[in-house]
């Protein structure tokens, strides 16, 4: 890729994970957690980590999971997942730290945890660790202001989510046709 990025566009790096090709060997929850102690490298403990492998070793089953957003309220919609037949529990491969389960949040403090993209890094190190390219990096590059206009959007919805959880969406919505019947 060209790595000349002009002024309106931004490079967005994601982490590709193909199931196909992990192992299960969790180097990169190894040196996920390493990277984040304090101070750097001092310990690894996988429970610190960002990435979190859900091994089936019996079946040769390894799926490895970012940890994505933090969220205040679990949600009320849940999935379930049957790989090779068996199936797994509701919320096996979500990647929220979220209040009804212990993932992806820091073992001392019960922060949550998300992946930073190894902040500072010039390669994911999840990435770098991972021999047999089951995490590659893919970078694109996209318009600032479709970014823009999208975080915007994104911005709107958790607006809109907390204000529905505080007051409920009856009365938002209440509160939105009288605004309109006004204009
Ligand atoms: S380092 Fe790669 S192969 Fe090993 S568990 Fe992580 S994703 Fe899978
Ligand atoms: S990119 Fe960095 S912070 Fe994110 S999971 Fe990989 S090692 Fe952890």
């Amino acid at each position: 890729m060209d790595n000349q990025v002009d002024q309106t566009s931004k490079i967005i790096k994601t982490i590709k994970i193909d199931i196909d090709k992990c192992n299960g060997c969790r180097a990169c929850e190894v040196i996920c957690s390493a990277f984040h102690a304090m101070p750097k490298y001092s310990s690894n403990n996988p429970a610190r980590s960002r990435i979190r492998v859900i091994r089936e070793p019996l079946r040769d089953v390894y799926v490895p999971v970012l940890a994505g957003e933090y969220t205040v309220s679990e949600c009320a919609g849940r999935d379930k997942y049957t790989i090779d037949g068996k199936q797994y529990e509701e919320c096996a491969f979500c990647r929220a730290s979220c209040p009804s389960r212990e993932e992806f949040k820091e073992p001392d403090s019960g922060l949550p945890l998300k992946c930073d993209m190894c902040e500072g890094e010039d390669e994911p190190l999840c990435v770098k660790w991972c021999l047999v390219d089951a995490l590659t990096i893919e970078e694109r590059q996209e318009k600032v202001e479709d970014l823009e206009q999208s975080l915007a959007l994104e911005d709107l919805e958790i607006g809109l989510e907390s204000l529905a959880d505080k007051f409920g969406m009856d009365k938002i919505m209440d509160v939105l046709v009288r605004m309109n019947e006004k204009e």
